[in-house]
């Protein structure tokens, strides 16, 4: 099952060009920053994988978990952060009851939609997008990487360096196959500033990977938000203060980044959002509906 959902991420790349038609509704810059947030799927996560991030499955209440995708549309440009589990060209080769992919032993993931579908449905096509970055690259954050080589491609250069390293089981090399030869920008320093306005910074979290990150909103109705990444996977992990789950690339890292966001958030009157917590991505406005 696994190889044969990377031969199809690896068969989709060549198709992109093809399936990219002229959207007949293209979206114009907003005056004012939007975010769009998207349905990219569902992981079902067993007893054992809720254990992992040291909460009960009885702690947790509900132990699915959301994975989202998010737009953000600034005058100046856009940006997609954290692009889905499974690529869309699998996805679109799904019958009903979408398209299924087996992370590890204790998460499988369905997804129903595909990113570009979304995108389309509100004017953009992956070609258009100015930015793309991810809070990490497991693979539940990483799948559609390859629809946005054309996009300047934001990272912290440790994150870069995990996503080939060599037998590294927690990433899928050939769902970015495509962007080892584009664009970058390389993010080395704990704020990046995306449009130049401070009004969407990506924060280094490292920990969870080498290269984890976060994105910081500030949106002229909504207010100041934390799109988090995995800083957290279930809510009771934020007020619980355990220790972070044992398989984090470094624990002591993780403990780290969670103490520093946690006083940024206090200090900046930033509310957090915990990309997987199926309860408050439920809330969520979904596109074609947005936060501005
Ligand atoms: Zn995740």
């Amino acid at each position: 099952m696994r190889s044969s959902a990377i031969a199809v991420a690896v068969l989709g790349v060549s198709t992109l060009v093809a399936a990219q038609a002229p959207s007949p509704t293209k979206a114009s810059p907003p005056k004012t920053m939007r975010l769009y947030v998207f349905d990219c799927g569902l992981l079902n996560i067993s007893k054992e994988g809720v254990e992992r991030y040291h909460v009960t499955t009885a702690e947790a209440g509900e132990t699915r978990m959301p994975v989202p995708c998010f737009l953000v549309a600034h005058p100046k440009g856009t940006l997609m952060w954290d692009v889905g589990v499974i690529p869309d060209a699998t996805v679109e080769k799904a019958g009903t009851g979408g398209a299924h992919y087996d992370l590890n032993a204790v998460a499988k993931a369905v997804v129903t939609r595909t990113l570009k579908s979304q995108l389309a449905a509100i004017g953009y096509r992956p070609g258009d997008i100015t930015y793309v970055a991810i809070s990490h690259a497991h693979k539940d954050h990483s799948a559609n990487l390859n629809l946005f080589a054309a996009s300047t491609w934001l990272t912290p250069t440790v994150e870069r360096e995990f996503m080939w390293k060599p037998g590294n089981e927690r990433v899928e090399p050939a769902f970015y196959t495509a962007l080892e030869h584009s664009k970058s920008i390389t993010i080395d320093k704990d704020e990046y500033d995306v449009f130049g306005d401070g009004k969407a910074i990506i924060k280094a979290a490292p920990g969870h990977t080498p290269g984890h990150q976060v994105l910081v909103l500030q949106l002229a109705s909504t207010g100041r938000i934390m799109i988090a990444g995995d800083l957290y996977h279930y809510p009771p992990e934020r007020t619980f203060h355990r220790a972070p789950p044992d398989n984090e690339f470094s624990v002591q890292q993780s403990a780290a980044s969670r103490a520093k966001i946690e006083e940024y958030l206090t200090k900046t009157k930033t509310a957090i959002w915990i990309e997987h917590d199926f309860g408050a991505n439920a809330k969520l406005k979904k596109s074609p509906a947005y936060y501005d």
